[in-house]
């Protein structure tokens, strides 16, 4: 008898990647009845999902009683303990990714090892953005196994083609984003607009210069595959064909877009969910929640134009202001409930719950795909904010090709002024054409989100 089909799912220790490949995880143990998955991490964002009770010490992991014990939650070790730590020096992420590297290889390597020392062989590894080496891991102990990629396969092709003999045309014009670039099978793109990485990460002394050869490195080792290397998409075919179509030298499947289907673990835990109390209080389509995601930091005069914007607006609004965002702008705290007046903010909140209550009438995001994603889900249309990595091509899908939003202009030093923040929320919200347009349109694109992932849709 062959042993059981076992998903070893592996992912970066971020918020926005943890969410997704939990969600698919879930997805494949709901579609394959006797396959197993374990899910992996670092372990310093393992702890942060299963936080030590103060009684015993340890760490509880759910037995997850929904899926039959057939997921099973193990981490990995980056070779370090408390993770990446965000500090003043600019060099720490490239440090802390080149540990990462060396010892997330060695340390899953380990595991997939003892899996088929135990019986239990792995045999399909999973893993999303930044750890390319997952793949060699596979590749070297004859396991398959298949890329989940967690931004539009738009970004995905744009890479496949800088690293692909396109990079000499992006790289002359770095400097210059009105400058229009031309990738095969692509809709034209500015500079501006392109992945953040090739145009400003591509220098070793840049911060983030470990995510520019990271993605090279997972396009070359998605090269060696034979056969063809397999991606899966959080995406759906009905969302960016004509870009599905420019990436034919590899499997691209869209699977998505991957919702929550049980209880989620993330890093970031919730406040309370008085929130929730407050928005069924709300007549329908009247709130306008905004939040910049799990990352993102706020300089204190963006944070009051902001506040500014969204009183002048005269609508009720749910802002989520991360701890470690306030702590950042210490003296924020007392200061600002002051003037919170029409809104209430939370530290963070249950966004896929939220999005889907009928009081929110729009979002203000920063485009993180998997905002953009639970947003287009539940039909709310966006006012869309991007700052970097992927967040332009995803506002550009959401204006653009869905036409399901509104793209906010931000001023020569790169602040949301009030005044915009009241145009664009006006533009979704009021009671022009154009917003029941929007509203026409993002109620066309839940039902294609709906229908893609439905049993026997684009995305089963
Ligand atoms: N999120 C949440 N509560 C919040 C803010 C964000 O649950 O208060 C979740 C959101 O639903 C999404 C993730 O955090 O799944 C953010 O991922 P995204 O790709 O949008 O942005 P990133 O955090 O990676 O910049």
């Amino acid at each position: 008898m062959s042993p059981r089909p076992h998903f070893l799912v592996l992912t970066f220790p971020f918020q926005g990647h943890i969410a997704p490949a939990l969600r698919l995880a879930r997805r494949l143990l709901a579609a394959a009845p006797d396959a197993l998955v374990t899910f992996s991490t670092t372990e310093a964002a393992h702890s942060r999902m299963f936080p030590a009770k103060p009684d015993d010490g340890g760490a509880e992991v759910p037995d997850d009683d929904e899926v039959g014990g057939r997921l099973e939650f193990l981490p990995f070790s980056d070779g370090t303990v408390a993770g990446y730590v965000r500090t003043g020096d600019p060099g720490a992420f490239n440090a802390y990714m080149a540990r990462f590297h060396a010892a997330g290889a060695r340390s899953v390597a380990g595991i997939v090892d003892a899996f088929a020392a135990r019986g239990r062989p792995v045999s399909r590894v999973v893993y999303t953005l930044l750890l390319p080496w997952a793949a060699d891991v596979a590749r070297e102990r004859g396991v398959p196994s298949a890329l989940y990629w967690i931004q539009p396969v738009a970004v995905f092709a744009i890479y496949y083609h800088y690293f692909h003999g396109q990079d000499g045309v992006i790289t002359e014009h770095r400097h210059d984003p009105s400058f229009v670039v031309e990738l095969p099978g692509l809709a034209p793109q500015t500079i501006g607009d392109l992945p953040s990485f090739l145009t400003e990460s591509t220098d070793p002394s840049n911060m983030f210069h470990s995510v520019f050869t990271g993605i090279r490195d997972l396009i070359e080792t998605l090269d060696k595959e034979s056969p063809k290397a397999t991606v899966l998409a959080n995406t759906c075919q009905e969302f960016e064909l004509a870009s599905l179509a420019a990436v034919g030298a590899h499997d691209v499947l869209p699977v998505g877009p991957v919702l929550p289907s049980g209880d989620e673990s993330g890093i970031i835990k919730q406040d309370d969910a008085e929130y929730m109390e407050w928005l069924d209080a709300k007549p329908e389509n009247s709130v306008v929640y905004v939040s910049f995601g799990s990352l993102a930091s706020m300089a204190r005069e963006q944070l009051d134009e902001l506040l500014r914007g969204l009183e002048e607006s005269g609508r009720p609004y749910l802002f989520v202001i991360r701890k470690d965002v306030k702590v950042a702008l210490a003296e924020v705290e007392a200061e600002m409930m002051g003037r919170l007046k029409n809104g209430i903010a939370v530290e963070w909140c249950d966004q896929v719950r939220v999005l889907s209550h009928t009081a929110v009438g729009c979002f203000v995001t920063h485009c993180g795909w998997n905002s953009v994603l639970e947003s287009v889900a539940s039909g709310v249309p966006m006012v869309c904010v991007p700052r970097l990595s992927d967040q332009h091509m995803n506002a550009q899908l959401v204006v653009r090709e869905w036409r399901v939003g509104v793209r906010a202009q931000v001023d020569d030093g790169g602040v949301l002024r009030a005044a915009e923040v009241r145009r664009c929320i006006d533009e979704l919200m009021g009671n022009l054409e154009a917003a029941a347009e929007v509203r026409r349109m993002a109620g066309k694109w839940k039902r294609i989100a709906a229908e893609a992932t439905a049993k026997g849709g684009s995305s089963d």
